[in-house]
């Protein structure tokens, strides 16, 4: 909830300065290992929005899939988890390199 909150403050900062009345969309990115349950933030993000002039946007989420390296042998590979093992040497030494964003990538207003 929380979460939803700080995106429907975010937005409706950015559509003050742009002098807009109204927010229509939201699209947001969000890595599939950013430990965000999607159906729970849009259910959120409607209630945390109302009053607001986002109520009635429609959120729309770009899901970006997980990726790790390796730390000794620099393969880079697909990751489910944040724990990975390198498919290739078996190290668990891996650093996530893609799928913890969170952000706002654009918004479409009423001016
Ligand atoms: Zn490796």
């Amino acid at each position: 909830m929380s979460l939803a909150m700080g995106i429907v403050d975010l937005v409706t900062g950015q559509a003050k300065e742009a002098a807009a009345q109204k927010i229509n969309l939201v699209e947001l990115e969000v890595g599939r290992l950013a430990g965000v349950m999607v159906e729970a933030l849009t259910f959120c993000f409607e209630a945390a929005a109302r009053d607001t002039p986002a109520q009635g946007a429609q959120l729309e989420i770009v899901e970006v899939e997980g990726r790790a390296r390796c730390l000794a042998c620099e393969t880079v590979f697909a990751a489910d988890s944040l724990v990975m093992q390198c498919p290739k040497c078996g190290s668990y030494a891996t650093d996530i390199v893609q799928g913890k964003e969170l952000r706002v990538l654009s918004l479409i207003v009423d001016e």
